[in-house]
């Protein structure tokens, strides 16, 4: 299956999410598969991958901003997996339809 756009439809605000690539969305899809994500009060922290990488990260939504403490995220200010693992957990966004069933992973 190959995919050169992916597009990626946010139902509580009824936009496209911007920033987004094809190995994010494997990643966000394998994090929630694996069950890394757990939300505390009011953050979440994604645990690392066994063999993948070894760090956590916190994932906070403060009005509406969405932060990661990962270096893709704060250097870059866009989106990281990590976010999009956290928005994909709470279902405020979904993989459009068969996406979501692709093998691969990242
Ligand atoms: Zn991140």
């Amino acid at each position: 299956m190959k995919i050169k756009k992916l597009v990626w439809w946010n139902a509580k605000t009824g936009t496209l999410e911007p920033d987004l690539n094809r190995a994010q969305l494997f990643k966000a899809i394998k994090l929630n598969r694996l069950k890394k994500i757990v939300r505390f009060s009011d953050w979440w922290v994604v645990y690392p991958i066994q063999g993948y990488n070894v760090s956590k990260y916190t994932i906070r939504c403060e009005s509406g901003a969405w932060t990661c403490n990962c270096m893709y995220a704060k250097r870059y200010g866009r989106t990281c997996s990590h976010i999009l693992a956290v928005k994909l957990f709470e279902g405020i966004i979904s993989a459009n339809r068969g996406l979501s069933t692709g093998a691969e992973d990242v």
